[in-house]
């Protein structure tokens, strides 16, 4: 499924992009692509987030659903949704996903499950795409009863952080932390990787996903 935006038309240039605000005002033309993982969880709404958020951004863009490996080719960034990572993670393995998205070397967000897929090591024996180098632990705020909703401080703003099932990061080797809930990581950056242990495709605030989008363009050639 694919979704295209025709607003505002910018091109990236070969060259790395150091000033994102000037280059979003570049009148050139970019088209880009974002991917979101469709094997099990909630993909629907990140589809909807991205979508909303190409709009705010106002970029030429293409959003799909990306359940097979052909579909992955054509994207420049990948969000791993909610779900359940060890469901995930199977059949990423079945598929052939999971070395196909190594390979692809694009950025990744990761949200909740995909917080778990993106970490090197976890409290649990599952298929891991290892690429951040971080410790999870699942369910580490407790299970779904223990889902909750908290104010949060991310990029100096007060963000609404839905937490369902979620998991916290125990230890980062490699990589900057964005926030913390009391004293556990719950949002991390690692190279062209994002990950957050919140939902941020279920709140109406779409500045993760912004935010996503601008590493993305960053990385374009
Ligand atoms: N704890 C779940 C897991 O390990 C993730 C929960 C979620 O994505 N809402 O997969």
């Amino acid at each position: 499924m694919i979704y295209s935006s025709n607003i505002i038309t910018l091109q990236c240039r070969k060259s790395k992009i150091k000033d994102m605000n000037n280059f979003l005002k570049r009148d050139e033309i970019l088209m880009i692509s974002i991917g979101i993982l469709d094997l099990q969880g909630d993909v629907s709404e990140h589809f909807e987030a991205t979508i909303k958020s190409f709009k705010k951004i106002g970029i030429k863009s293409q959003v799909l659903k990306v359940k097979k490996i052909s579909d992955l080719l054509k994207c420049d960034g990948l969000i791993i949704s909610g779900g359940e990572s060890t469901v995930i993670g199977k059949l990423m393995e079945k598929t052939g996903m999971k070395q196909a998205i190594i390979n692809k070397n694009i950025p990744i967000l990761g949200t909740c499950a995909g917080m778990v897929l993106l970490a090197s090591e976890t409290d649990y024996d599952q298929p891991l795409l290892g690429l951040i180098n971080m410790k999870v632990k699942r369910n580490g705020f407790g299970g779904q009863k223990a889902s909750f909703e908290e104010e949060i401080k991310i990029f100096d703003s007060k963000y609404e952080g839905v937490f369902i099932r979620a998991p916290y990061v125990e230890e980062l080797q490699d990589g900057i932390v964005l926030s913390k809930l009391k004293d556990k990581i719950i949002a991390v950056a690692s190279g062209k990787y994002i990950a957050t242990a919140f939902h941020p495709e279920i709140t109406d605030n779409t500045m993760i996903h912004e935010y996503f989008i601008k590493e993305v363009l960053k990385c374009v050639e």
